[in-house]
C-alpha cells in the first residue's frame, strides 16, 4: 500500500497547484483507493525514490458551523484521517492569517505527522520574511513554489523520510 499525503490549508494558497506539480495531471483519479469520494482529489505521485497518493482538499475552516464551508472541514477531516502525512500549505506572501492559526491548532492537536510549506516562496529566502510562520508551532518549515516547481523535492524528503 502506498503511503498517503493530504494537502491542506486554506482556499488559494496553492493547494491544487501543487497537486498538479506533484502528480503532473490536472485530475488523477486513483480507482482502486477505499474511500473515494467525488469530493476529494486523489492522484498519484512520484518525487524522487517515493511513490504515494496525494489528496487535494477544497480548503479548510475547521469551526465553520454551516453551508459550504461545514462541508469542506468535513472533507479535510476525512483527508486528513485517511492520511500518513499531511502537508499543511500557507501562503508565503500573504503572511500568517487566523485561518492558518486555527487550522494549526486542529493539526496539533490532531498529532498527526504534519510538514509546513510556504507556498507562493519563488523568488524569497527562508530569513525574517518567512519567520512569522514559526508562530503556528509545526516545525520546520519548507519555503516552496509549486508553480515554479522549486523546493518540492526537499518537502517531499521531508514528508516522508520520518515515516
Ligand atoms: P487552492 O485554493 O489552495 O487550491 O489554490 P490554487 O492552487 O487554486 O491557487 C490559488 C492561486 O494561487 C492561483 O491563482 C494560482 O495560480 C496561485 N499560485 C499557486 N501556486 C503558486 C506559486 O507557487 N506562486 C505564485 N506566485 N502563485 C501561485
Ligand atoms: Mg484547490
Amino acid at each position: 500500500m502506498k503511503p498517503v499525503m493530504a494537502l491542506v490549508g486554506r482556499p488559494n494558497v496553492g493547494k491544487s497547484t501543487l497537486f498538479n506539480r506533484l502528480t503532473k495531471t490536472r485530475d488523477a483519479i486513483v480507482a482502486d483507493f477505499a474511500g473515494l469520494t467525488r469530493d476529494r482529489h486523489y492522484g498519484n505521485a512520484k518525487q524522487g525514490r517515493y511513490e504515494f497518493i496525494v489528496i487535494d482538499t477544497g480548503g479548510f475552516e475547521p469551526t465553520a458551523e454551516s453551508g459550504i464551508y461545514k462541508e469542506m472541514a468535513k472533507q479535510t477531516k476525512q483527508a486528513v484521517a485517511e492520511a500518513d502525512v499531511v502537508v499543511f500549505v500557507v501562503d508565503a506572501r500573504a503572511g500568517v492569517s487566523a485561518q492558518d492559526h486555527d487550522i494549526a491548532k486542529y493539526l496539533r492537536k490532531l498529532g498527526k505527522p504534519t510538514v509546513l510549506a510556504a507556498n507562493k516562496a519563488e523568488g524569497m529566502h527562508e530569513g525574517p520574511q518567512l519567520a512569522e510562520f514559526y508562530e503556528l508551532g509545526l516545525g520546520e518549515m519548507h519555503a516552496i513554489s509549486a508553480a515554479h516547481g522549486e523546493g518540492i523535492r526537499s518537502l517531499v524528503d521531508a514528508a516522508f523520510e520520518p515515516l
